[in-house]
């Protein structure tokens, strides 16, 4: 029997100045032409050791859903009630930033919070798609770190401000282009090196299927949409100069230095 091979983990990044489509294979990163949507050549020319390359992020989303209060452990840290559907939300694109960028946090803003999130790629549009259909029309998987003003969003009553700031939408190193992830897959976020959070993503109250469901019902899902599917409990502080990794096993590791 042929050996299976493992999902591609696509990336894009810079060397020498120039910018890259490419393909993590351990601690390497081959160049590649193309990009997953429409179809990668992976015809190796160069790879680089991973220590060489800046990640960018691996694509720039048409739009950012979020999903909050998405785990149960979650929404009881926040002293927050159940949702009886999914809470959908919009962040804006403009504040994605990748792997290695800086979290810029204003001073005047109040408390920042971290919240490591599994992100779902769209890779086949869709309008009132059912359970059943929802991963025909995933791409792969990458990690969001939905970085939150939560004094801003309990102040406001509405999110915008709170969630869309410049740099609080870091965003990859990578898209793993598989349609499912095995259930056990955990989310795990460390500031300056300490676990904060580490969640399965089975604990979702609403699964990814339930989510691409719900979204496409009142808005048609496109090609290059994201959904990041809501944080684990475990959510905290982050302030200038601290270290904030997201790691996501068979994606990666999105790591952010904040800064003033
Ligand atoms: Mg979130």
């Amino acid at each position: 029997m042929a050996k299976k091979e493992a999902p591609v983990r696509y990336c894009r990044f810079m060397v020498d100045g120039r910018s890259y489509s490419g393909q993590i294979r351990g601690n390497s990163v081959d160049i590649v032409e193309g990009d997953p949507f429409s179809g990668i050549i992976s015809q190796i020319r160069l790879s680089y050791p991973v220590e060489r390359v800046k990640f960018l992020p691996p694509f720039a989303p048409k739009k950012l859903w979020c999903i909050g209060r998405n785990y149960v452990g979650h929404v009881k840290e926040l002293e927050h009630e159940i949702p009886s559907e999914p809470l959908v939300f919009l962040k804006a694109t403009s504040s994605i930033i990748g792997a290695n960028d800086f979290i810029r946090i204003p001073a005047w803003a109040g408390t920042i919070h971290y919240e490591g999130e599994l992100a779902v790629v769209i890779g086949k549009a869709g309008k009132n798609i059912s359970e059943e259909d929802a991963y025909e029309h995933v791409l792969g998987y990458t990690i969001m770190n939905d970085v939150t003003a939560r004094a801003l969003q309990n102040k406001d009553g509405q999110w915008t401000r709170a969630k869309s700031f410049d740099t609080f939408g870091p965003l990859g190193p990578a898209i793993l282009l598989t349609k499912e992830l095995p259930k056990e897959t955990r989310v795990v976020t460390r500031l300056n090196g300490r676990v904060g959070q580490d969640g399965a993503i089975e604990q979702m109250i609403f699964p990814i299927p339930r989510l691409i469901s719900h979204i496409s019902r009142f808005a048609a899902l496109e090609e290059g949409d994201i959904i990041s599917t809501g944080t684990p409990q475990g959510v905290g502080e982050i302030k200038a100069g601290d270290l904030i990794e997201v790691e996501i096993e068979p994606i990666g590791m999105l790591k952010n230095i904040c800064s003033e």
